[in-house]
């Protein structure tokens, strides 16, 4: 079967006219709406909906779309401008951003259009980009902490999987906003690069938490027990990173 298909549609729900996405998704069996990072809203919907269906959908959850939507928006609006002097967290310190705009220069016939990129000097982050779009900026610092948190986040792991008796299968590094780590049946463990933006110890606190599902696939005492005999403080790591989430600038 196709691919997604998508479609922008606007629907009224109370007294605001409200846009939004439609996606049409092949296999999909149930009707999923959301609110992107952009706080855009989103409906994700079976082969079959129609745009009449997802009007119906949106207007029977109405409440939950617009106070969703305007938490997004909130924090979104709290987000400190990626300018020149802005500070980025990482770990227990931080980054001075240098945004350096360049002109787009030696460009080879057929070669892709060079986006930019970010490199770290001492504690300032600088970033030379031939657009000064907030996206292309994000996505230039983001690449560089997804980097950083590959080696860094690798190391952690090495460090405390002795210590525990466990040894995954394999390390990945992800993005998703709804969590800072998981880990599958299969022994991979999922760790977020956002955490290269929180403090050394609630990181750490995370790689503990990931590495003690390689022995107890759930969240019983025996498993509380394992992550507090290497982070004892676990409990104050858990409330402090529910207070991070959704805060962090990128
Ligand atoms: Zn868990």
């Amino acid at each position: 079967m196709g691919t997604t298909i998508e479609r922008r549609d606007a629907v009224r729900l109370g007294t605001v006219e409200v846009p939004y996405v439609f996606k049409r998704v092949p296999r999909r069996r149930q009707v999923h709406i959301l609110v992107n990072d952009e706080g855009t809203v989103e409906v994700r919907a079976p082969w079959r909906f129609g745009l009449r269906k997802a009007r119906e959908v949106l207007r029977k959850n109405t409440d939950w779309v617009l106070k969703t939507r305007d938490t997004v928006r909130e924090r979104l609006a709290r987000r400190p401008r990626l300018v020149t002097g802005a500070r980025l967290p990482l770990l227990d310190g931080s980054l001075r951003l240098d945004v350096r705009p360049r002109a787009q220069i030696g460009l080879f016939d057929g070669a892709r259009p060079w986006r930019g990129r970010a490199e770290r000097r001492g504690t300032v982050l600088r970033v030379s980009t031939a657009s000064l779009g907030e996206g292309e900026l994000r996505a230039l610092i983001e690449h560089w902490y997804r980097r950083e948190a590959a080696t860094w986040l690798a190391g952690r792991v090495e460090h405390y999987s002795p210590r525990l008796g466990v040894r995954p299968s394999r390390v990945t590094i992800r993005g998703q906003r709804s969590r800072w780590g998981s880990c599958s049946a299969r022994g991979t463990v999922s760790l977020n690069w956002r955490l290269m933006m929180v403090p050394v110890a609630l990181a750490d606190y995370v790689v503990v938490h990931e590495l003690c599902h390689l022995r107890h696939m759930n969240h019983s005492r025996c498993f509380w027990a394992m992550v507090g005999s290497v982070v004892p403080d676990y409990q104050h790591c858990r409330r402090s990173l529910d207070a991070l989430q959704g805060r962090l600038l990128l």
